[in-house]
């Protein structure tokens, strides 16, 4: 059933002098996975403990399924979490690790097995070849999904996760993000997901709520804040960005990499020399200084490139740059 399913509504949140969050309003949908991305401190964590329940705000409200949950406890939320810190239970085998929590609420010992070996499938674990072993002798990556699994094995309607895979090697990261994808479709289950890095939001996302001191700055699907950013903050912290002063100084043109051509000096427009050109496998980097900026381009590989020292020309469509005022 789409829709929206939980929301929230000029959350305030303050520790001590520190205001953590500023009146943010924020819309999950149903069966979505929604991220919150901004830089370290800006107060993302604290939006998910709210959503969570493990925080009260000082205002506002969280909103379930039309209904006001703000002072509901976690365990009456059917949320499932992971944290960076995962707690496992290090003396435990992962089977007994993922069936804890169904055997302190009393579930039947053949409902336990069925649930247990079920979700471990889910998550890429075989139980017959992990469930009797520790938690210690697994791979980082192998620990993460244990945690989703026991976050998923009452099949909570949303799942809220904290820098889940902060700590892992690249491939092992990009691995488990197409896989958290793959288990969000299999389950259905609505995903509040926390990051402060730009791939993995770009990677994983439906929806990104871009986050900056407390507040939330933009929200839309990646490519439109990608396209679309609505603030030289957003351009640069989503993406690579080139941003151009004009006349004034309280205005900037965004234009992305991809979206520069650089051409022979003759050509009118914006002139610059090519500072550095690096090879990055599918095109060429090249960084050109201009006396306004600093211009990245992205050129693709079919073509001559040009090499430092090269004047060269500067120029994009209208319709790909931005002009902003802040
Ligand atoms: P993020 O997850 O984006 O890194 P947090 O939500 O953890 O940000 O923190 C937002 C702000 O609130 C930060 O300035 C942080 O230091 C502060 N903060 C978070 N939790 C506490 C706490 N329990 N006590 C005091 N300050 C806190």
């Amino acid at each position: 059933m789409p829709g929206v399913h939980a929301e929230v509504r000029g959350i305030t949140k303050r520790y001590g002098r520190t205001l953590a969050l500023d009146s943010v309003d924020l819309v999950m949908q149903r069966g979505r996975i929604t991220t919150l991305l901004g830089p370290s401190g800006c107060g993302k964590t604290t939006m998910l403990k709210i959503i969570a329940g493990i925080e009260k705000p000082d205002k506002g409200t969280v909103v379930f399924d039309g209904r006001d949950v703000t002072f509901l406890p976690p365990e009456k939320r059917n949320i499932g979490f992971v944290f960076q810190d995962l707690a496992l239970f290090p003396h435990m085998s992962v089977f007994d690790n993922v069936a804890f929590g169904l055997r302190v609420r009393g579930y039947s010992k053949s409902e336990i097995r069925r649930r247990v070996r079920d979700i471990l499938e889910l998550v890429g674990l075989d139980p017959e070849v992990y469930g009797d072993r520790r938690v210690t002798q697994l791979s980082g990556g192998q620990q993460q999904r244990v945690a989703i699994a026991r976050a998923l094995v009452f099949e909570p309607s949303m799942l809220l996760l904290d820098e889940p895979f902060a700590h892992l090697d690249y491939k092992v990261k990009m691995r488990l993000l197409s896989e958290l994808r793959r288990i969000q479709r299999e389950t259905g289950a609505t995903i509040v997901y926390v990051t402060h890095d730009q791939e993995e939001a770009m990677l994983v996302s439906h929806t990104i709520a871009i986050m900056r001191a407390g507040r939330v700055v933009q929200v839309g699907p990646p490519e439109e804040v990608y396209e679309r950013p609505s603030s030289t903050f957003v351009a640069s912290f989503f993406g690579e960005a080139n941003i151009i002063p004009l006349e004034g100084g309280r205005r900037h043109v965004i234009v992305r990499p991809e979206y520069v051509r650089l051409g022979p000096p003759t050509n009118g427009g914006l002139k610059g020399v090519v500072v550095d050109v690096v090879f990055q496998g599918a095109f060429y980097r090249v960084e050109v200084q201009a006396p306004q900026a600093s211009i990245v381009a992205i050129v693709p590989k079919n073509g001559v490139h040009p090499r430092p020292g090269d004047r060269v020309s500067i120029a994009w469509d209208e319709d790909k740059a931005l002009v902003v005022e802040e």
